[in-house]
């Protein structure tokens, strides 16, 4: 039996070398060279093209390559059978506290002003916002969403948290599902670390953004469709929306004609957030396909109804 990587734009060898580093007898095969498509079970995608994984009779496990599996459950061509599991793993939130606390303290200190202003060499000093003036509201309080929250409480920061059922987080305002508009009305800084479902689609549109703690901004690090693109561009035309940083977007790469890539109250990164480490992610992999032979739970599986 083999473990199959499937993935576009992306180098799959790091991975296979990184399992075959653990255990030298397995078999790891990268899409479009399979030799034996009846022997995967197990595959590993990001990035999959439609249709893939219609070529192996035996695959009863899809691994996403990352946290979210929303590319697993948008393709309707993957048979229902099929089980998916994500990856949780220490590195993938700690590179994401990393992110979204550097991206808070540059809001802090007003770092995208200077950028500006340095172009134009002009030395104007603005105040910047204390700690104790915005409080940072975290949507989604899962595997990594629960650590940036807490990282953020232990570098001083007023912190909230938005979930489906309510949490009990050290030094973290919880809300639940339900409690959407007292969560909003108290963030300055949203920070988006949901996962994209149907009830998730779209949730960042203007009578969100409208109901937010002045001054306002927004960090999108989850999906690109979370957004409604023009209603952020409208709120932060009309100050709504003093700025935002994107990590994710609806269509990556980013097209170069994207309204986005002018705006200078827009920061955009491509989808480095936090970034899968094929040597950390490839004994969870293993154990779950070891699990899978001898009909163990898997670890970190999706819930189909759910969709995360
Ligand atoms: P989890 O599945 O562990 O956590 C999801 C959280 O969102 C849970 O707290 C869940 O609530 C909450 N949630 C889900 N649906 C809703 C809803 N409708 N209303 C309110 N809360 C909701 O996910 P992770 O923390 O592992 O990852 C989150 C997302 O981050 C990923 O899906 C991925 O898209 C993105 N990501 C982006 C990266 C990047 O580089 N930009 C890197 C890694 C991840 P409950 O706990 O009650 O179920």
């Amino acid at each position: 039996m083999s473990i199959l990587f499937v993935a576009q734009h992306r180098e799959m060898s790091p991975f296979k070398s990184a399992i075959e580093k653990l255990d030298s007898n397995m078999d790891v095969e990268i899409w479009p060279n399979v030799e034996k498509p009846e022997r995967v079970q197990f595959a590993v995608a990001w990035n999959h093209p439609k249709n893939v994984f219609n070529s192996f009779p035996n695959l009863q496990v899809i691994s996403s390559l990352g946290a979210g599996v929303d590319h697993l459950f948008a393709d309707a061509t993957i048979p229902e059978h099929i089980r998916f599991t994500r990856v949780v793993a220490p590195s993938l939130s700690d590179q994401m506290c990393d992110y979204v606390l550097g991206s808070v303290l540059n809001i802090l200190q007003r770092t995208e002003t200077y950028y500006d202003q340095q172009k134009q060499a002009e030395w104007l000093p603005q105040k910047a916002y204390r700690k104790k003036e915005l409080t940072v509201g975290v949507m989604g309080l899962g595997a990594i969403g629960k650590k940036v929250a807490e990282r953020l409480v232990l570098n001083g920061f007023t912190v909230a948290g938005w979930s489906t059922s309510k949490k009990v987080i050290d030094g973290v305002q919880t809300y639940s599902a339900d409690e959407l508009n007292e969560f909003l009305s108290q963030t300055n800084i949203l920070v988006c670390l949901l996962p994209l479902t149907e009830r998730t689609e779209d949730i960042l549109d203007l009578d969100l953004f409208k109901k937010l703690k002045n001054p306002a901004f927004l960090i999108n690090v989850a999906r690109g469709e979370h957004l409604v693109e023009e209603d952020l561009i409208y709120s932060l035309d009309t100050d709504l929306i003093q700025h935002a940083l994107l990590d994710v977007f609806s269509k990556e790469p980013l097209p170069e004609s994207h309204p986005f890539w002018g705006r200078d109250k827009i920061t955009i990164t491509p989808h480095i957030a936090s970034v899968t480490d094929p040597d950390e992610v490839a004994s969870l992999l293993l154990d779950n396909y070891k699990r899978l032979l001898s009909g163990m739970d898997l670890m970190h599986e999706a819930d189909r109804k759910k969709e995360y």
